[in-house]
C-alpha cells in the first residue's frame, strides 16, 4: 500500500492557517487589511474576550459579489493579483489569497456583505472550513466579518493563546498602528463594549499621533519630508526628549504596510546617536512610499518583512532625512562632538 498521500483540503488549510493565524490579532490584521484593500473609508473592529470568542470587523468598502463568496474562502484565491509579475506594481496589502481560507478553517465565521450595485446583501456562514449556509439579507453596502471561537477545532493551538487581557492588548497595539498607517481611514476599536480608539480619517497624521500617543508626544514631534525619484518619505519623528527604553514607538510604514526592518531601524538610530541615545529609542511615525519594483513584499506569509533591492540608498536617504530634521530643530546635542 502507498504510504504517501495528499492531505485533504481542510487539513491543508489548517496547517497553512498556522502561518497566517497565530492569534486573534492576526485575524484582526488580515480582515482589516482586506477592508483597506476594498477601499473602505471607515473600519470598526469590535472584540470580546481578547478576540478569542468574538471579533467583528465592519467596513464600508466595495463588498463581495455573491458568486465570489465561496471562492474567496478557497486557499490561494485572490482578486488582487493574477500572476507573480503583478507584484511589481502591487498597491494592495493582500495578494496571497490565504487569509479567509485560513481563518475559516480554524474558527466559526459569519460574513455579511453587499456590493453597491447588488439589490440585497448576503449572509454566509462557514465553520471549520465547512460551508454552513448562504442566504439573502438586508444590510448596508460594505462587509462585516464575525469570527467566533478561534481555534475551536484545534485545541493545541488554543492552548498557546495568552490571557484575554494580553490578547486584547496585542489587538489594541495593532489598531493603533493601523490608524497611524492610514490617516485617511476612520478607525474605531471597541473592546468589551467600550470604545477605546476612534480616529477621524481626516488624513492628518498629526491628529492621529495626538489621539493614539497623547498630547505630550504630539507636542514634541517634528515633520520629516524628503524623497528621490522612487522613494518618498513623510511623517513625524519625536524630539530626543521623548525617547523610550524600547522600540515600540519606532513605527514606519512602506506603501501603507507596517513592517519591521533592521535597515530602517539602523538608519533611525544612527541619526539620533549624537543626542546621547544609548539604550533609548525614538518615537517615529514615518511613511515610506517606494516604487513597488524596488521592493519584494513576498518574503513571509505575515508580510512583516520587505526586501529592498537597493537598501544602501534607503538607508542613506532615511538617515539624512532624519538627521536634517533633527538638526533644523535647533536641538543642542547633549554630547559635544569634538573634532
Ligand atoms: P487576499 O487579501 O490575499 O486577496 P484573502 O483571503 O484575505 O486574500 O481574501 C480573499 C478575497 O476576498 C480578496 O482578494 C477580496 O477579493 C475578497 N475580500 C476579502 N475581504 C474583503 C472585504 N472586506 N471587502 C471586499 N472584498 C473582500
Ligand atoms: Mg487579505
Amino acid at each position: 500500500m502507498a504510504k504517501i498521500a495528499l492531505l485533504d483540503q481542510s487539513t491543508i488549510n489548517q496547517i497553512a492557517a498556522g502561518e497566517v493565524v497565530e492569534r486573534p490579532a492576526s485575524v484582526v490584521k488580515e480582515l482589516i487589511e482586506n477592508a483597506i484593500d476594498a477601499g473602505a473609508t471607515a473600519v470598526t473592529a469590535e472584540i470580546k474576550d481578547g478576540g478569542i470568542s468574538f471579533i467583528r470587523i465592519t467596513d464600508n468598502g466595495a463588498g463581495i459579489e455573491k458568486d465570489d463568496i465561496p471562492t474567496a474562502f478557497l486557499r490561494h484565491s485572490t482578486s488582487k493579483i493574477q500572476s507573480i509579475e503583478d507584484l511589481l506594481t502591487i498597491g494592495s496589502l493582500g495578494f496571497r489569497g490565504e487569509a479567509l481560507s485560513s481563518i475559516a478553517s480554524v474558527a466559526q465565521v459569519e460574513l455579511v456583505t453587499k456590493t453597491r450595485t447588488a439589490f440585497t446583501g448576503i449572509r454566509y456562514l462557514i465553520e471549520g472550513g465547512e460551508e454552513q449556509s448562504m442566504t439573502e439579507i438586508g444590510c448596508p453596502d460594505g462587509t462585516t466579518f464575525i469570527v467566533r471561537n478561534l481555534f475551536f477545532n484545534t485545541p493545541a493551538r488554543r492552548k498557546f493563546l495568552k490571557s484575554a487581557m494580553t490578547e486584547a492588548s496585542y489587538i489594541s497595539d495593532l489598531m493603533e498602528r493601523l490608524a497611524v498607517s492610514h490617516p485617511d481611514i476612520s478607525f474605531k476599536f471597541i473592546n468589551n463594549n467600550k470604545t477605546v480608539l476612534h480616529t477621524f480619517g481626516n488624513s492628518q497624521l498629526k491628529d492621529i499621533i495626538y489621539h493614539v500617543y497623547g498630547r505630550t508626544i504630539a507636542a514634541e514631534v517634528v515633520t520629516v519630508e524628503n524623497g528621490n525619484e522612487h522613494i518618498s518619505i513623510s511623517g513625524y519623528i519625536g524630539k530626543p526628549i521623548i525617547s523610550r527604553g524600547n522600540r515600540n514607538y519606532e513605527n514606519y510604514f512602506i506603501n501603507g504596510r507596517y513592517i519591521k526592518s533592521n535597515i530602517i531601524n539602523k538608519a533611525i538610530e544612527e541619526a539620533y546617536r549624537p543626542y546621547s541615545m544609548q539604550h533609548k529609542y525614538p518615537f517615529t511615525a514615518i511613511h515610506f512610499s517606494i516604487n513597488p519594483e524596488f521592493i519584494d513584499v513576498n518574503v513571509h506569509p505575515t508580510k512583516m518583512e520587505v526586501r529592498f533591492h537597493n537598501f544602501e540608498e534607503l538607508y542613506q536617504l532615511t538617515l539624512n532625512t532624519i538627521r536634517d530634521a533633527l538638526n533644523s530643530t535647533n536641538m543642542i546635542p547633549k554630547v559635544s562632538l569634538s573634532e
